[in-house]
């Protein structure tokens, strides 16, 4: 076992003075992972207190291309610990080493270099005003951070979302506190230490652990001196934390929940559509907030391409994460196994017909204590049926036909989620026209969960409150300020 995983204060492993810890469980196999020291109200606010401190000091008053070139430090001394922020992030969430190989780790460094780019390249406007004398004024605009900022992350992809946040936050020139999933603690504590090697000053980059209610979660959102919350998880959560900023009316940001819509046209490349919508559904054991758990088919292809589904499902390879030829793993907890597994049977009860799944696989003894879940194929679900309303964040789909463009636009636009949907067709025009129609933040077509870290990220409804990416990214993390000078 590790040593005891402690809070990063000010540049310091610090271990909550309660003495506190909590055990953090492999999802692969059940066996202890990490003791983990949970943050109490004293350790929060001593970590904001540090934030506030390099706000002041060092970071706040720092030219742009001296933060710039640390910030470049960083993300090279990130590729550079690849090997040991792999091996901590499979055994924190249990997913495939092929998968964390080749998205969640390489997005780190790739998340702070493409922040940078754009906060240097960032304009500031200019205005010339008319005055009575006829001399005029000038106005300016200045981007300033916003402050210490409470960074609180989910456990589906710890490494790519603290990074995606940390990344324009710091380029911004703000501090942070970040409350990484109680269920993936590892690799923000590690980014914190690479960056302290990497030359950023103390304070800037703090890490406390705990829980959400009345642990480090609650303590961070309700600190008066944050400045600002950035948050992704749970549509509840987010209300929650919601009302914390109430408090001091300070901005959020929300990265929430999904009950997202395939869409596959009978034109469709078929096999195309068929390999997107598995890795919509499937990818990440399902814990991917942009996951499809509700499959439209055009009625001419449907037979075709549940039986497609249903092979490729079936074929999917299950097993240790660290097997290069693991294609699925477990899910993130037996928690959330048990909430995964009442959905499966919720289904049943609710008239669908399994496909393929719909149970715990056989897995080997050495594995046997894991989170483990069936990839899961559904037809004849109403739309109504609570399974088709809810996410569920597992791997799972129902796979319904549809008759009509407008009769498919109707059906998914039919829920209060609003974060993303794939759509498959070779009609140009169609895949415009729908694109334009469905009440969502992302919208992919024929393609899925494909990104340009420039482009505004983030869902409507249930799914979430603003948009992060590229310059909406750095309006989120700055200030801005106007500066008028009468000539
Ligand atoms: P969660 O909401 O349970 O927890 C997320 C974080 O919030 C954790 O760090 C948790 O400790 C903290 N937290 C919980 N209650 C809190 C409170 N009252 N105050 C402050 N902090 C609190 O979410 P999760 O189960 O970790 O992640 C899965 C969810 O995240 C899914 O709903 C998924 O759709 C969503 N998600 C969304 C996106 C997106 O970009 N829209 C991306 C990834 C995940």
């Amino acid at each position: 076992m590790q040593p005891t995983l402690l809070n990063f204060i000010n540049g310091h492993a610090v271990t909550a003075a309660s003495g506190r810890t909590f055990d953090r469980l492999s999802s692969a196999d059940g066996t202890l992972v990490q003791r983990v020291s949970e943050a109490g109200e004293a350790e929060v606010a001593a970590a904001v207190a540090a934030a506030r401190h390099a706000l002041r000091g060092p970071w706040g008053t720092m030219d742009i291309a001296a933060r710039a070139n640390l910030l470049h430090k960083l993300a090279d001394a990130l590729d550079s610990k690849t090997d040991q922020l792999l091996r901590a992030e499979i055994a924190d969430t249990g997913k495939p080493v092929a998968l964390a190989q080749g998205l969640d780790i390489p997005r780190g460094a790739a998340n702070f270099r493409v922040f940078i780019d754009m906060v240097k390249a960032a304009h500031e406007a200019s205005y010339r005003t008319s005055t009575p004398d006829g001399r005029g004024a000038l106005n300016y605009t200045l981007r300033r951070p916003k402050g210490v900022i409470a960074v609180i992350c989910p456990w589906n992809l710890p490494f790519l979302n603290v990074t995606w946040k940390l990344g324009p936050a710091l380029a911004c020139g703000n501090t942070v506190v970040v409350k990484p999933s109680e269920e993936t603690p590892t690799t923000a504590t590690m980014l914190a230490q690479i960056a302290k090697e990497a030359g950023i000053p103390d304070g800037v980059i703090n890490v406390v652990h705990g829980f959400g209610p009345n642990s480090a979660g609650e303590f961070l959102t309700r600190h008066p001196e944050v400045a600002a919350i950035t948050f992704t998880g749970e549509t509840r959560t987010g209300t929650a934390i919601m009302k914390a900023a109430a408090e001091g009316t300070r901005p959020v940001s929300f990265e929430l929940g999904g009950k997202n819509a395939g869409i596959v046209f009978a034109d469709c490349d078929f096999d195309a559509a068929v390999d997107g919508i598995m890795r919509s559904a499937f990818l990440n054991s399902g814990q991917v907030c942009l996951g499809t758990e509700r499959v439209y088919v055009e009625r001419p292809v449907f037979d075709r391409f549940v039986a497609a589904m249903k092979e490729r499902a079936q074929a999917l390879v299950i097993g240790d994460p660290m097997d290069p030829g693991t294609t699925f793993g477990p899910l993130i907890s037996q928690e959330h196994r048990d909430k995964v597994l009442a959905y499966f049977r919720r289904a049943v009860d609710e008239g669908a017909t399994v496909v393929t799944g719909g149970g715990v696989p056989a897995m080997p003894t050495t594995l046997a204590n894991g989170a483990w879940v069936q990839p899961t194929i559904w037809t004849g679900l109403d739309d109504s049926a609570s399974v088709m309303r809810e996410e569920i964040f597992g791997p799972c789909c129902n796979i319904a036909p549809f008759d009509s463009e407008d009769e498919v636009i109707r059906r998914a636009n039919d829920t209060r989620y609003g974060l993303s949907t794939t759509v498959w067709t070779q009609n140009l025009a169609r895949a415009h026209r729908v694109a334009e129609r469905i009440d969502v933040g992302l919208v992919w077509i024929n393609s899925w969960w494909l990104r340009d870290l420039r482009t505004p990220f983030g869902g409507s409804g249930l799914s979430g409150i603003g948009r992060e990416g590229g310059e909406h990214s750095l309006d989120f993390y700055s200030e801005t300020r106007t500066v008028c000078v009468k000539l």
